[in-house]
């Protein structure tokens, strides 16, 4: 292959986000947020409570307009025109599962290919093999968000946000509350998700550690600021401001205090 070619294959950026500000009343919640994220890498976006990330999914997503800046999705302008069309592309896992309370999980993963006037036998087939993906019992199809644990009802999230086989999946805090177990499978089977389906990926999370494991790159952001993006060795080795360094120390280990 040519090399110019295959060097920008590898660093194809597909969610650009350029400069991107955001006001709620008077309070600036982006502050000219600039980030890359390259075709078939997993980044994980971290940063305390409060501090923009759950904004920024929002506004790639089209959710939200933004105050001023550039999203482009694999390459093209975030647009009010062409918003419904780059969001089929992107599927979105959204903070606390976001699942309809009173429509079956089957309902609910296969709610947007309505819209779409697909075929039952397409959505049964799609189903199917997402159910051996996500590692999940046929019989929970037929409940209702109620009716399942907390892991099973985030594995239906993340069959619904795959149902449309986007190129993009915006996680937010997907794991953020289920129990410690669980919660290690599950990072376990989106590890191995990701990988299988070389998807490009923007997982938010809170914790170090998970966005370490799942994460090509973490992009730490602080009060609507990047603060630092690298691998995590860079991250801990070289920490690009007090915060940071403070950041990373906070997040204790199983094994402080143990003598
Ligand atoms: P994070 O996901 O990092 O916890 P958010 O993006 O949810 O942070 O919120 C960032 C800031 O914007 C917070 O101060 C939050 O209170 C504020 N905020 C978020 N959504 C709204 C809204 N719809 N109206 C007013 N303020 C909001
Ligand atoms: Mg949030």
């Amino acid at each position: 292959m040519d090399r110019v070619f295959y060097w920008y294959m590898l660093h194809y950026a597909m969610i650009s986000v350029q400069n991107i500000s955001k006001k709620y009343d008077e309070k600036e919640v982006l502050k000219g947020i600039t980030l890359e994220i390259p075709k078939s890498k997993t980044v994980s976006l971290i940063g305390p409570s409060g501090c923009g990330k759950s904004t920024l999914l929002r506004i790639i997503m089209g959710l939200i307009p933004r105050d001023s800046g550039t999203v482009l999705i694999d390459g093209k302008e975030l647009k009010d025109s062409n918003k419904l069309e780059l969001r089929r592309r992107m599927g979105y896992v959204v903070q606390k599962g976001g699942l309809f309370p009173h429509l079956t999980a089957k309902e609910n993963i296969s709610l947007v290919t309505h819209y779409l006037e697909w075929e039952k036998a397409k959505i049964n087939s799609r189903i199917e093999e997402l159910l051996r993906l996500v590692r999940i019992d046929p019989v929970l199809l037929s409940k209702k968000p109620g009716n399942i644990s907390g892991g099973q009802a985030q594995r239906i999230s993340l069959m619904r946000a795959l149902m449309l086989d986007p190129d993009i999946i915006l996680l937010d805090e997907p794991l953020g509350s289920i129990d410690p177990l669980v919660r290690h499978e599950l990072q376990s089977d989106l590890k191995e998700i990701f990988k299988t389906l070389n998807k490009t990926v923007l997982l938010v999370t809170h914790d170090l550690g998970e966005a370490a494991y799942l994460g090509d790159e973490i992009v730490l952001m602080r009060e609507g600021e990047v603060a630092q993006q690298g691998a995590i060795h860079q991250i801990l080795q070289n920490p690009a401001s007090e915060f940071v360094q403070k950041f990373v120390s906070a997040q204790r280990s199983p094994l402080e205090g143990i003598k």
